[in-house]
């Protein structure tokens, strides 16, 4: 691979980009306290790596109340505000590398720079503008676009072919992530898949799940981009 070649590179938020330092689980345990008038540490319930909707209809269901839009939505809308609120709270990161790394490529032009998460995009906004992060981003796919992570490359992918007027082949596309979820989302669309260890599973467990490459974490910038060919 030349580096000449434009790719595109679709970032996964928590665990990847930035430590929120819980702040998302603990505003979805503030809304099942209001709610519910329960104090749940909802163990039950997969986060990591699962889009906000389908976090959001996990919880709903474990309270039983019936999945309609509606409902679903509401419940976001108060996870939202209770984020906002709580982000400024919590002490958390970006982690290491991820800076260094995004201004770079920011700073190319045959680089482009999106997003891949389960959060909704006013949840992506709200914590990567807490960390400084989220004007490095052109677009997003997003728990908006749909509750199945394994259905969001696709929108990153057009909506970056349309943007750019350029045909963004599978092979020219980078998944960074840091769960099994991720992988399997990259790997859906035909993408490259870069797993980084800077969330709960270890690089083992990821490479157990054949990504492409696996980091530690993104600490040793020159020997990423360099092995990255970015
Ligand atoms: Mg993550």
């Amino acid at each position: 691979m030349t580096s000449s070649e434009k790719r595109l590179l679709l970032w996964d938020i928590d665990s990847t980009l930035i430590d929120s330092a819980r702040a998302g689980m603990k505003s979805l345990k503030r809304v099942v306290a209001v709610r519910f008038g329960v104090e749940d540490d909802l163990h039950d319930i997969e986060v990591a790596g699962r889009t906000d909707a389908h976090i959001a209809r996990s919880i709903l269901a474990k309270y039983r109340v019936a999945l309609t839009g509606e409902n679903v939505t509401a419940f976001l809308d108060d996870y939202l505000v209770g984020l906002g609120e709580l982000l400024p709270q919590t002490n958390g990161r970006v982690l290491p590398g991820v800076a260094e790394i995004l201004a770079r490529m920011h700073a190319r032009e045959d680089r482009v720079l999106g997003l891949l998460t389960g959060n909704l995009e006013r949840g992506a906004e709200l914590k990567l503008r807490r960390y400084g992060l989220w004007d490095y981003f052109e677009f997003g796919a997003f728990a908006d676009d749909h509750h199945d992570r394994n259905e969001l490359g696709a929108f990153a992918r057009t909506r970056a072919c349309e943007r750019h007027n350029f045909d963004f082949v599978p092979s020219a596309i980078d998944v960074i992530g840091d769960t099994p979820h991720d992988i399997a989302c990259g790997k859906a669309f035909g993408a490259r898949t870069v797993a980084v260890a800077t969330g709960t599973s270890t690089v083992a467990q990821l490479a157990a799940h054949a990504p492409d490459f696996v980091f530690e974490d993104l600490s040793d910038v020159d020997a990423v981009v360099a092995k990255l060919g970015w």
